[in-house]
């Protein structure tokens, strides 16, 4: 299991760094973990220029001029947990609802006639209602409709998590929501969600599970974000060490308004959220770095280019919200860029970018698991 310095560890790390190492930083070929909690630190502030340039020229060398598109497909709005700051959480007063398969396959539809390749399934944590059978089942009805299949639910097992790689699921996101342990007890009021280290455990299950991708990430706004993004960083130096195989992505959720009106502690800016993008993007060359609707069109057409490789468009966050987006399902948190794929896609077209749908074809799924199969049943003659 990974051991993490504490939050306060790391931010007196970050604090101590100088103007003269944030040049060693932006002037290294692979920069190291204290290079990242250089360009982290409020010495990197006057150097935000220099580390854009940096970023937008790291990503136009590793992954072109594309951004990967993608819409969530709301499955579920029921949650055993109580998390202070999440409009699904137990304790709100919103109607709840959880789809169908035939609802859930119309939902996810609707996106692919709007031309989506790439679906997000997320859900609530109810496991009784809504657990791996289910996954499955409207994995093995979507599969061939899709390029690619993410998941935003519940930990589950490292089986569950071969079984559903097998089904046709190609990535799979969870948040640490804060590495902070203090903030974490405090905002995690109860529910299995409340145990810290099996959810930090989680990634490195789906990673043994040979899932092709993983995303981590934090919610911005509950805990100091320069020390959060140095324990991301940690994180995602781990998950890359051990796991070579499986493609990383980070994500930047920053805190939005949402039922149960929760305040976020640590509010965080767009400066700030550009520098942490800017300063992971110098960090890890290859990482996907995605930034969702949350964000405003201003603030994310403004990042094109820039770091970010991968954009939600046209979302909605409330189970059922395709089909009937005028009924009052439950949202999770408000949008905050609310336009349609076309529009994000002309946006990006804009800019001298190419959007892209599709990135991933079923075959070399099929062809990984026949590999993986081979090598494991080599490991295990061999052992
Ligand atoms: S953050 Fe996730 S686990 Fe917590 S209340 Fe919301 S949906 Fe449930």
């Amino acid at each position: 299991m990974i051991e993490l310095p504490s939050t306060q560890t790391l931010a007196k790390r970050i604090a101590s760094k100088t103007a003269q190492q944030v040049e060693n930083a932006l002037a290294s070929v692979r920069p190291s973990i204290e290079d990242l909690a250089a360009l982290l630190s409020p010495a990197a502030e006057e150097y935000i220029e220099q580390m854009a340039e940096k970023s937008a020229e790291i990503t136009a060398r590793r992954f072109g001029r594309t951004i990967q598109l993608y819409a969530p497909v709301y499955l579920s709005n029921l949650c055993s947990n109580r998390c202070a700051y999440c409009g699904f959480s137990a304790d709100n007063s919103i109607p709840r609802r959880t789809l169908t398969l035939d609802e859930a396959e119309e939902e996810a539809m609707i996106l692919h006639g709007r031309g989506f390749n790439h679906i997000l399934l997320v859900s609530g944590e109810a496991p009784g209602v809504l657990g791996f059978e289910y996954l499955k089942a409207l994995t093995l009805r979507l599969k061939n409709r899709f390029a690619a299949i993410s998941i935003e639910v519940q930990p589950l097992t490292t089986e569950e998590y071969a079984g559903l790689f097998a089904a046709g699921i190609t990535a799979v996101a969870i948040y640490q929501e804060t590495y902070d342990r203090k903030t974490y007890d405090q905002v995690h009021l109860s529910g299995p969600k409340k145990d810290y280290d099996f959810r930090l455990e989680t990634p490195a299950r789906v990673a043994q599970a040979g899932m092709r991708e993983l995303g981590i990430g934090f919610l911005l706004g509950l805990s100091d974000w320069r020390a959060e993004s140095l324990a991301m960083g940690l994180h995602l130096q781990f998950l890359r060490k051990k796991f070579w195989r499986t493609a990383l992505t980070v994500s930047f959720p920053r805190l939005r308004p949402a039922e149960g009106n929760f305040i976020a502690p640590a509010p965080v800016s767009e400066k700030e959220l550009t520098q942490m993008i800017f300063a992971l993007r110098i960090f890890d060359h290859d990482v996907g770095l995605v930034v969702s609707t949350r964000e405003h069109a201003r603030f994310r057409d403004g990042m094109i280019g820039l770091g970010p490789t991968r954009y939600s468009a046209g979302s909605c966050t409330a189970p059922g919200g395709y089909g009937n987006p005028q009924e009052n399902t439950g949202e999770q948190f408000a949008i905050g860029d609310q336009r349609s794929l076309d529009e994000v896609s002309q946006a990006i077209r804009n800019k001298g970018h190419d959007p892209v749908l599709k990135d991933w074809d079923a075959v070399f799924q099929k062809s990984g698991a026949r590999n993986q199969k081979t090598e494991t049943g080599t490991k295990q003659q061999a052992a």
